[in-house]
């Protein structure tokens, strides 16, 4: 059940400079950020939403960037005819815009011109 906020007291809050800090789950830990007194119910009404809709993308592609830890994995197959579990080089605890454009590679056993 959502909870209505008293948006009058949070203004008279603001007016007198106490400010809101609010935060979500990220690959490395946590991500903060400050939250006008419009963005509060929004935010309290579902969190991740909030946060993809301000960073401009779906709740959906926030999931998969946390449960991909932030990294771009790995593009080869090995012979077992499974996907390579390695991350690519550099391409870990990325930002979720970073991890939303990253191409896809190999990592370093793959990338090195050698398959398995
Ligand atoms: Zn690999």
């Amino acid at each position: 059940m959502k909870q209505k906020l008293d948006i009058e007291t949070l203004e008279t809050l603001s007016n007198a400079g106490v400010g809101f800090l609010a935060g979500v789950n990220a690959p490395w830990g946590g991500i903060s950020f400050d939250l006008s007194v419009e963005d509060l119910q929004e935010f309290v009404d579902d969190p991740i939403l909030w946060f993809a809709r301000s960073r401009g993308v779906t709740k959906g592609a926030y999931l998969e960037w946390m449960a991909a830890g932030g990294a771009v994995y790995c593009s080869a197959k090995t012979t077992k005819g499974t996907r390579c579990k390695n991350s690519v080089d550099g391409q870990t605890r990325l930002e979720l815009h970073e991890w939303l454009v990253a191409d896809e590679g190999y990592c370093s056993i793959h990338g090195s011109g050698l398959t398995d």
